[in-house]
């Protein structure tokens, strides 16, 4: 438990938002565009590392399927700041593991050229540590 603990101040420090304000409203996820695709809503990220599950959430897809909208951000009314903590569990995933989950060598096997750009920034930013 003490490690659990150690890794939800870590992932609030590096986030800086403040899991113990949520209220469990539920409007984050409720404006969340990823609802559908995520294993652990913006609200459950947010009550997860409260409760010190933050292996649980490093091993879920979730933290890569987060669109970095944050909607929930500016829906919540407690100043969560839902997003932060995904970002920061994600940040402590690629730490962990230690090496990128893109290399730019692959990127033209696997996008179009009718790709956003800022869909590539934001991969760079998600996958690379
Ligand atoms: S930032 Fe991520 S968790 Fe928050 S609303 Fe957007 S996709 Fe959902
Ligand atoms: S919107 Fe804010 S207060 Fe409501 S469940 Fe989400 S994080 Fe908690």
């Amino acid at each position: 438990m003490k490690k659990d603990m150690e890794l939800a101040n870590e992932v609030i420090r590096i986030s800086g938002a403040n899991p113990i304000r949520c209220m469990k409203c539920g409007k984050c996820s409720a404006s969340c565009p990823s609802f559908n695709e995520m294993e652990y809503a913006p609200h459950k990220f947010v009550d997860m590392v409260v409760h010190g599950r933050i292996e649980e959430l490093m091993e879920s897809k979730s933290i890569f399927h987060c669109l970095s909208c944050f909607a929930c951000v500016e829906r919540c009314p407690r100043g969560v700041e839902p997003a932060k903590i995904v970002e920061a569990i994600r940040v402590v995933k690629q730490r962990q593991i230690g090496e990128n989950y893109l290399d730019a060598n692959d990127i033209p096997a696997i996008v179009d050229e009718q790709i956003p750009q800022q869909a590539l920034v934001s991969a760079f930013r998600k996958f690379k540590k």
